[in-house]
């Protein structure tokens, strides 16, 4: 917003607390979205941890890669399986298992594993951006409970930003969100047949 400068806003106290971003929707833009702010936080040495609910993949993607790079250029050690770079990590959660197996018990307590080390990340102070990737379908699909989660953003750190991504956000997920917004599509390549292209989705 463009204001004139004698009517923009001052910086009120309650802008020093950390916010809770939401990116849903259909269209594509969301993980994006929140990697754009990873490297902003890299930027200013902000500590920020991503943390991804997807389906354990072996597959190294480019955000991968660039927090690795990221550490090696700080010299820093690289203990598996988390990319640790100086401020920016990137965990992949449920790693070796597949969401959705057979067993709905099984994939709960997955999720729930999965939600505890989420968890830690949202009471350790040091942490400055918390990105909670794909976390929509777990509660979505009931494995956690919106409460939970709720309840755990909300007596995080003062001043810890958090970012949420997923399609479906849970109703209780856009009440607790400063910013939230909704991805639409408009057309995607996949539709095309194009395949998922490297730098792009991959
Ligand atoms: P991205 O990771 O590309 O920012 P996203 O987080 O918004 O996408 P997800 O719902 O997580 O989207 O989808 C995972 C994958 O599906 C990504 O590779 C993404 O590019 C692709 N995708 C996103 N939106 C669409 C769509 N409308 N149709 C087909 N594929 C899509
Ligand atoms: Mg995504």
């Amino acid at each position: 917003m463009n204001l004139p400068v004698e009517k923009k806003p001052s910086i009120p106290v309650a802008a020093k607390r950390g916010l809770v971003l939401l990116f849903t929707g259909n269209g594509k833009g969301k993980t994006t979205a929140a990697l754009g702010i990873l490297l902003r936080a890299y930027g200013h040495q902000m500590r920020c941890v991503m943390l991804s609910f997807i389906k354990a993949t072996d597959r190294r993607y480019g955000e991968h890669k660039a927090v690795e790079k990221m550490a090696a250029l700080a010299g820093a050690d690289l203990p598996g399986p988390g990319l640790r770079g100086p401020g920016v990590e990137i965990i992949q959660l449920g790693d070796g298992f597949t969401w959705l197996s057979e067993n709905i018990d099984k994939d709960r307590a997955l999720a729930q594993e999965c939600w505890a080390r989420c968890a830690d990340i949202l009471r350790d102070e040091s942490v400055k951006i918390v990105i909670l990737d794909e976390i929509t379908y777990p509660v979505t699909y009931g494995w956690l409970a919106a409460e939970d989660v709720v309840t755990a953003i909300r007596n995080r750190p003062e001043g810890q930003h958090v970012v949420i991504t997923g399609r479906d956000a849970a109703p209780e997920l856009l009440a607790l969100a400063d910013t939230a917004t909704e991805m639409r599509v408009l057309k995607h390549a996949f539709d095309a047949g194009i395949p998922a292209a490297k730098g792009i989705e991959l």
